[in-house]
């Protein structure tokens, strides 16, 4: 029975949880055009229409030229129709000429912009989003209707990024420090989404505006959509800082109950999190949860959670604790290119694993990394390249990514592995003080390596080039001669490579400095090694010979 559901996992895994990205994508090698300019500032006002499935109404973008511009692109899909563009600036508003092709809107400014100047533009424009075929993987829309025929709606955008629904610059090494939002409704509805709450406005044309503000930095695809008649759950949560963090709940009317008995488990996560990484990165806006007609997104301040407030066979909230992961791995500290896509989601994984073996100490946190385990080996978990999403989101920088933190824990031991995890997060004790944004960073799988290699005080560089930067995974060759079991890592190009190596011998576990790369152990007569017993090596099958026979 447990082989049957390990399999059924494995088969889910492997159709449904990573799946390419449809055929929109984000990000790449970062254009001159997109080079020119620095985000600041979106302002967002859209009327959505879940009768028509369709929306319209304009984004404003401010941003501060990098380099003098003349023209100035932005990404937004071509299914949609720009009405007119604004030159808004305090002392004209005015239209201004555009191109809108290929994906791009390519907008002539009305004078050349020098380096250092902001503006501000406003595209106007309107039409019908794509609809997401297998939400959370394929972009677009959700129009789902609740058990009582209600309006249920929810967009994700990971993969080909927001400009598949507002106009952006659609590569992930750029945040805007704040951003607006302005979702029109209709009355019976509610809107949900990132940030605070700053007020409801009845149009009195039967629709409302809910007015939601982002003080920090987001990433694109965070930014999101809950449309439905929710009903709330209400916490107060005192973070680790001492400062209380609004905690809310949106919960459709017919599963309240079932919300309330099983969501007391969110709080326990989060408290769970903040001991290990450092404070909740956005203690000035919210911490809130969705109740969505996919499976789940890590939209910031507003986790979309469509797993039916119900544990998994591992006896926890599997999709809860992964997407409020994400709030500090990929929202708090962000890939800057898509390569480094193992930041949000390797690491992010790994924390599931770290749960299970500390506060569910009856269920096999080896099991649950084993679910994952369908590597390829066919690209570097963090290839040396620019990327787009759809490129870099494979199944190994996934669970491979997670499997080789397992590595690195086993090397540089537990205590200073978790401190290794809580300076990734929050680089310096007084950044985990900081709520105005700054606390938000985009890192580099190198960052990463010079943080580790700081705080475990050894030199990892070899480990990431072996385990991060090569796609080959290492092969230990293993021969028993002569009473001794003699251990050699064979690594891709020869490079160098020590982690030692666990071998149990009748019942005792010893560990073989691999220096140079090769170690030997004495083996008693007529006893059979077991090598790396509690599986902490990422590694091909051990080649083994025993000249012994
Ligand atoms: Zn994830």
């Amino acid at each position: 029975m447990k082989h049957i559901i390990v399999s059924l996992i494995i088969l889910i895994c492997s159709t449904s949880l990573f799946p390419q990205f449809g055929s929109q994508d984000s990000g790449g090698p970062l254009t001159p055009e997109w080079a020119a300019y620095d985000v600041k500032f979106y302002n967002i006002n859209l009327n959505i229409n879940p009768d028509k499935q369709t929306i319209n109404g304009w984004v404003g973008v401010t941003v501060e030229a990098v380099s003098n511009m003349k023209e100035f692109v932005l990404d937004l899909d071509d299914k949609y129709r720009i009405t007119k563009i604004i030159w808004d600036s305090p002392t004209e508003s005015k239209e201004i000429s555009f191109k809108h092709e290929n994906g791009k809107i390519k907008i002539q400014l009305p004078e050349e912009v020098a380096i250092g100047q902001s503006f501000t533009v406003k595209i106007y424009y309107n039409g019908k989003p794509g609809i997401a075929k297998n939400p959370p993987w394929d972009d677009g829309f959700t129009w789902g209707k609740t058990k009582n025929g209600d309006h249920w709606v929810g967009v994700t955008c990971q993969g080909g990024g927001a400009d598949t629904w507002w106009p952006c610059k659609d590569h992930p090494s750029d945040e805007p420090d704040s951003v607006l939002l302005n979702w029109s409704v209709p009355l019976n509805l509610i809107c949900v989404s990132n940030g605070k709450l700053r007020y409801v406005l009845d149009n009195k044309e039967g629709t409302k505006t809910f007015c939601w503000f982002v003080s920090t930095p987001i990433n694109n695809y965070g930014v999101s959509i809950n449309i439905a008649p929710y009903d709330t759950l209400q916490y107060k949560y005192t973070s680790i800082t001492g400062e209380e963090i609004p905690v809310t709940i949106w919960v459709l009317p017919e599963n309240i109950e079932k919300a309330r008995e099983h969501c007391s488990e969110f709080l326990d996560h989060l408290k769970w999190y903040e001991e290990l990484l450092g404070p909740y990165p956005f203690r000035l806006d919210k911490y809130g949860v969705a109740e969505s007609p996919y499976l789940g997104m890590e939209h910031q301040t507003i986790i979309a959670n469509g797993y039916g407030y119900r544990d998994d066979q591992f006896g926890f909230d599997w999709l809860h604790h992964h997407e409020l992961g994400h709030e500090w791995w990929g929202n708090m500290v962000t890939a800057k290119d898509w390569s480094d896509f193992w930041i949000h989601e390797a690491i992010c994984g790994y924390m599931q694993t770290l749960y299970i073996e500390e506060k569910l100490s009856d269920r096999s946190p080896f099991a649950f990394m084993m679910n994952w385990k369908l590597w390829k080996n066919e690209q570097p978990v963090a290839p040396r390249k620019e990327m787009t999403s759809s490129d870099a989101y494979t199944n190994d920088m996934y669970s491979k990514g997670s499997y080789v933190l397992h590595t690195l824990r086993y090397y540089v031991g537990d205590d200073t592995f978790k401190m290794i995890l809580r300076r990734w997060a929050y680089p310096d004790s007084e950044m985990e003080k900081v709520t105005d944004g700054s606390q938000c960073r985009f890192a580099t799988t190198d960052e990463f390596l010079e943080i580790a290699e700081k705080v475990s005080d050894r030199e990892l560089d070899w480990f990431w080039e072996v385990y991060f930067r090569q796609a080959k995974l290492p092969v230990l060759q293993a021969i028993i001669e002569n009473g001794f079991l003699y251990l050699e890592w064979k690594i891709e190009n020869n490079l160098p490579f020590s982690v030692p190596v666990e071998v149990k011998l009748e019942g005792e576990i010893t560990k073989v400095e691999m220096r140079e790369g090769a170690g030997s152990i004495k083996i008693p007569e007529g006893v059979e090694p077991v090598i790396d017993p509690d599986k902490w090596l990422t590694m091909s099958d051990v080649e083994f010979k025993n000249l012994n026979k």
